[in-house]
């Protein structure tokens, strides 16, 4: 099939672990690699933020990533890229209908995307998936006033769940999000992102670490809620191990970084900095070296779409401790393949890890079956061929472009 995918903000390309590059860029890079092995022909569609990007580049995994000429040419937050997306969309319907090349099938990553794809859809007859990657209602819900969304947000959220011809969701929280913003659960796919097992492995490189001391690793964007400040707070519990937190700017950037400085300032105040590290952000070639240093990762956010590093560490052999939220709550299966604690919670976070980090046999076994996990639902062979089947049900259903006139 010939499939497009839609990521406004989020460019496959882009570097990771910056304050508006994570998970969504990795997973349109893997995804669109995955599609294009199981036989797809693949364009990715991006803003274009800088005047030096050219129109199309292909990328090494062959796909193709096309800059759209969409608001100013240079780097803008995402929740301000709103006023761009009909611009966005009408250059869409443009290139598919005058470019030579239209889509069986378009899919949107992020609910800014599927406003510019449901535009395109509608004019070229194209039919459309939406994956929302995060949504606003739970976002309001955690970061209240502090949400820098647009305010209509959850209104076009809600009237995507309609509007496309499937919304593909990554985890049964997300499922229960919808149905409750009035999305029928027909109307939805349940497809989890995958991992990339030839980067995230249990055997290779390992970095470099203190045998006298057990590794708790944390991994993500120097957000509050990423939970970095409650882990930080558990460590008084677990007197033997130090921290390694892995993200943000690089390391020569970290001391201008205002949550930085927080999580230093409590490191101090909680009497553990000395066992903590702010590492900065990795390339993602390292992130599997790190991975493997570590006895545990912890992932503690207050609430997250679906979680990438939790899988990432699994698929490397590490056994997790993550909070029971959001993706979290599927892939880490409590009590065999990790362990889940409530969110916000430093208590039974340093309670779960005092007894982890002191039995040998249960982090084995959880590292064990965490891997068997990962190969039997996390591959991206298998959300390739899920999503695949999705594709092939919509493009059936809808009528051919050349019908639209
Ligand atoms: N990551 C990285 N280098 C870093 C920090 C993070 O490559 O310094 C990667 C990490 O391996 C994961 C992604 O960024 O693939 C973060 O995804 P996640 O779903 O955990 O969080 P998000 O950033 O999407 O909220």
């Amino acid at each position: 099939m010939r499939i497009a995918m839609i990521s406004e903000h989020a460019s496959p390309l882009a570097v990771l672990g910056e304050e508006d590059a994570g998970g969504q860029n990795t997973h349109v890079a893997e995804l669109a690699s995955a599609l294009v092995d199981a036989g797809h022909d693949v364009r990715v569609y991006t803003r274009r933020d800088s005047p030096a990007l050219p129109e199309a580049v292909p990328a090494p995994d062959g796909y193709q990533v096309w800059h759209v000429p969409a608001g100013p040419a240079r780097r803008v937050p995402k929740d301000d890229l709103l006023p761009y997306m009909g611009e966005f969309g009408s250059w869409l319907a443009d290139t598919w209908r005058h470019g030579g090349w239209t889509p069986d099938v378009a899919h949107a990553h992020f609910w800014m995307s599927g406003l510019a794809t449901v535009h395109a859809g509608r004019r070229t007859g194209v039919p459309t998936v939406l994956t929302y990657h995060a949504l606003g209602s739970v976002k309001r819900r955690h970061q209240g006033t502090r949400d820098t969304s647009p305010p209509g947000r959850v209104g076009y959220e809600r009237a995507l769940g309609r509007a496309v011809d499937r919304v593909v969701v990554q985890c049964e929280d997300e499922v229960r999000e919808l149905v409750r913003m009035g999305v029928p659960r027909s109307r939805m796919a349940l497809v989890p992102s995958g991992v990339n097992e030839a980067v995230f492995r249990p055997d290779g490189p390992v970095a470099p670490r203190d045998p006298a001391r057990r590794r708790i690793l944390t991994v993500g964007r120097m957000v509050e809620r990423k939970g970095f400040l409650d882990v930080v707070r558990a460590l008084p519990a677990v007197p033997d191990a130090e921290c390694v937190v892995v993200g943000g700017p690089p390391a020569d950037l970290l001391p201008a970084d205002t949550f930085a400085r927080r999580l230093s300032a409590l490191a101090e105040s909680c009497g553990v900095a000395d066992r903590v590290r702010l590492l900065g952000g990795v390339p993602r070639e390292e992130m599997g070296a790190w991975y493997r240093s570590a006895d545990v990762l912890v992932a503690a956010p207050w609430y997250e779409p679906f979680g990438l590093t939790p899988l990432e560490a699994m698929a490397c052999g590490v056994p997790v401790i993550g909070t029971d939220v959001g993706g979290i709550a599927d892939s880490v299966v409590d009590g065999l393949t990790g362990d889940l604690v409530p969110p916000r919670d430093p208590r039974a976070l340093g309670a779960a890890l005092r007894r982890l980090l002191a039995d040998n046999v249960r982090r084995f076994a959880y590292a064990t079956a965490a891997l068997d996990r990962i190969r039997s639902r996390y591959s991206w062979k298998r959300c390739a061929e899920q999503l695949g089947a999705v594709y092939a049900s919509v493009a059936a259903a809808t009528r051919p472009a050349s019908a639209v006139a």
